[in-house]
């Protein structure tokens, strides 16, 4: 596993986070990408070398809705960088953690995407994500 490939905040209102996050950062998002797979709108900020994912849900039903009834807003996940994602999910599965979905997804910002659940991560729901060539 490589670096912090960037940190996913749940929120409720797209809108009203991507001002929020432009006054925080002084300088507005560089993307907004819907993932109709996961029911999800993100938009993307870099500061400095970082890279921050707001998540809205789009429908009810979808995992961040029941992430924010549950939780609230704030971090959604961490994501790392890997240079082979199926290597990476094989790696982890053989070391005991939940991989929640074994074949990578395409996700937002043009990744293949996987997620280790929560429970065998103290609490922490990671996500792997390597760039599609
Ligand atoms: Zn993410």
């Amino acid at each position: 596993m490589d670096k912090i490939e960037h940190i996913g905040i749940a929120v409720k209102n797209l809108e009203k986070s991507n001002a929020l996050f432009a006054s925080l950062f002084g300088k507005p998002h560089y993307k907004e990408e819907e993932v109709l797979s996961e029911g999800v709108q993100t938009s993307f900020f870099n500061s400095g070398p970082n890279k921050i994912e707001l998540l809205a849900a789009t429908t009810s039903d979808s995992p961040i809705a029941k992430f924010l009834e549950k939780k609230g807003e704030g971090i959604h996940h961490i994501a790392f960088a890997v240079e082979d994602i199926k290597q990476e999910i094989a790696r982890l599965k053989e070391e005991g953690f939940t991989v929640l979905n074994e074949i990578p997804k395409k996700g937002a910002d043009n990744k293949w995407v996987a997620f280790l659940h929560p429970k065998s991560t103290n609490g922490v729901l990671i996500e792997l994500c390597q760039e599609i060539k």
